[in-house]
């Protein structure tokens, strides 16, 4: 979609450091991260928030849960612990309208979040 961040991040018009790939998502570090492992996962294609998703998006919300288990792999935090985290609209403070999905670990999280 025209003008949304990650769609750029997607289409290579804007880089990002890419953690893993596949035919369906995409995994890049965030550019502001909370915690030593902060990797953004999200569908390459454009959903704007949570509450967009429909029936025929299971799979792809499937795959994104398998490539955050990769993720956790590849940045060596899948026994220590990681937290999973989408944030929907304002009051969970959603600032880009292309779901993602937060993978974030490395460090002790405290519960519950702000
Ligand atoms: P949200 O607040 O919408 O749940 O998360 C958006 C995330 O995207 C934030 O953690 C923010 O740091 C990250 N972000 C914003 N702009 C960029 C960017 O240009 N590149 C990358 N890699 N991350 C970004
Ligand atoms: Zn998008």
């Amino acid at each position: 979609m025209e003008n949304c961040l990650f769609c750029k991040i997607i289409n290579k018009q804007i880089s990002a450091d890419i953690v893993y790939s596949n035919g369906s998502i995409l995994s890049f570090r965030d550019i502001n991260p909370v915690a030593p492992t902060h990797v953004l996962i999200i569908p390459k294609f454009h959903i704007s928030t949570l509450n967009d998703i429909r029936n025929n998006h299971s799979n792809i919300l499937g795959e994104i849960m398998l490539a955050a288990k990769e993720v956790a792999a590849i940045e060596g935090i899948a026994k220590e612990g990681y937290r999973t985290i989408f944030n929907c609209n304002k009051n969970a403070g959603q600032t880009v309208f292309h779901i993602h999905l937060h993978l974030i670990g490395g460090r002790s999280l405290g519960w519950p979040p702000g």
